[in-house]
């Protein structure tokens, strides 16, 4: 019996052309010996449309994926979902893989569709997804958790109109420079600044305040940037480390998606204490969230040997030149046993809460 996989991927999300990369490799990669795939494609506005019918070879597939006028829209969970049961009681679907990031994908919202659904799905829960999603939140139970943090602030936009060059001295008085500056609830560094300078600062707000009604704040250090993929449930793995190196000032969208010369060093070349204690720090804010499937978490190194934890993401790049399954591939998992092994855990957490 084949695995009837729902491949989720597009979305109303700024990371919406990150998705619609991610689903290509996927589709590519799963074993049509043993996978039956039944995409569905969000567009940037929103709408839901079904994907092509799969049945022709990869390279065509690679084709029709994203055409839109093949897709009927239709309410979500009716059509889309082939009924969560047919008229004989059989699941339309076994599982569903949201290749999404960002709002409306990654934050919990497509999660908790799913649970009301009753539809298996591959990664984090409704609340590890929209707990990782908003950095203010994540830091919060990072903190809590007693995870080393880089000093950070927040700020609603209302705030901020009432009072701009309050918030602006607050920020210089809490934090100094250099800071970053971030909307609270993305990810692939898009609309993040680095500032040295009060109209740097300025300029920062606007433009995360442009993409987010809360933004956060944070002292900026220099040091290097490691990286740890966590794989599995309520016993999780990590993977061996993975360092970034950025040619420019520092890791943004473009150096992610478009110029493609950001040097990713495998295994990172750290101590092995260096990689007992991140890899200690890395199941911890896995725990600490509750998450379930995978995250990746991304640390900050600095030269005097401090250790932060920046950020996890509980949906982290999966094009098979990410960073997460090249961490794995280096730990002994190839890309198309990664998303075997995802599927996996996704229908044992299910099983679980039955
Ligand atoms: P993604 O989800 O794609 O990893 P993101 O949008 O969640 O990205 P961050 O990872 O928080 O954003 O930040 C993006 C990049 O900005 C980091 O990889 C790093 O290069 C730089 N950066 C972010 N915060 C800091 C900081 N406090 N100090 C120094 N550099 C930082
Ligand atoms: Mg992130
Ligand atoms: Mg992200
Ligand atoms: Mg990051």
């Amino acid at each position: 019996m084949k695995t009837k996989l729902g491949l989720l991927y597009g979305g109303k999300s700024a990371e919406h052309k990150v998705s619609l990369q991610t689903a290509l490799a996927v589709i590519k990669a799963l074993d049509l010996e043993k996978f039956d795939i039944h995409p569905i494609y969000i567009t940037e506005e929103g709408t839901w449309v079904n994907g092509p019918k799969l049945e022709a070879s990869a390279e065509s597939v690679k084709e029709l994926a994203f055409s839109e006028s093949t897709g009927v829209s239709a309410a979500i969970g009716s059509s889309l979902f082939p009924a969560v049961k047919d008229e004989e009681g059989q699941q339309g679907l076994d599982v569903i893989f949201p290749l999404l990031h960002g709002p409306n994908g990654e934050d919990g919202t497509v999660q908790g569709m799913l649970e009301l659904l009753n539809l298996p799905y591959v990664g984090n829960g409704v609340l590890a997804s929209s707990a990782g999603m908003d950095k203010v939140i994540m830091k919060n139970i990072f903190a809590q958790a007693g995870l080393p943090q880089v000093k950070y602030t927040w700020l609603i936009r209302s705030e901020w109109e009432k009072n701009k060059s309050a918030a602006y001295k607050r920020v210089e008085a809490e934090l100094g420079y250099p800071c970053f500056v971030k909307p609270a609830n993305l990810g692939s560094s898009v609309g993040i600044s680095k500032c040295t300078t009060l109209e740097e600062l300025e300029l920062a707000f606007e433009e995360a305040f442009q993409f987010d009604r809360k933004i956060i704040i944070e002292e900026g250090v220099i040091a290097r940037e490691i990286e740890i993929g966590v794989l599995g449930n309520d016993e999780p793995q990590c993977s061996v480390a993975g360092e970034i190196i950025p040619k420019k000032d520092f890791y943004d969208y473009k150096a992610k998606y478009e110029d493609g010369n950001t040097a990713m060093v495998i295994p990172a070349e750290i101590t092995d204490e260096e990689y007992k204690t991140l890899s200690e720090m890395s199941e911890k804010a896995f725990k600490a969230l509750d998450c379930s499937g995978l995250v990746r978490a991304d640390f900050f190194l600095t030269n005097e040997g401090k250790v932060y934890i920046n950020e996890v993401n509980t949906m982290p790049g999966f094009t098979p030149f990410s960073m997460f399954p090249l961490l794995w591939k280096h730990t002994g998992v190839e890309y198309p046993q990664l998303i075997e092994r995802l599927v996996a855990l996704a229908q044992e957490r299910y099983q679980e809460k039955q």
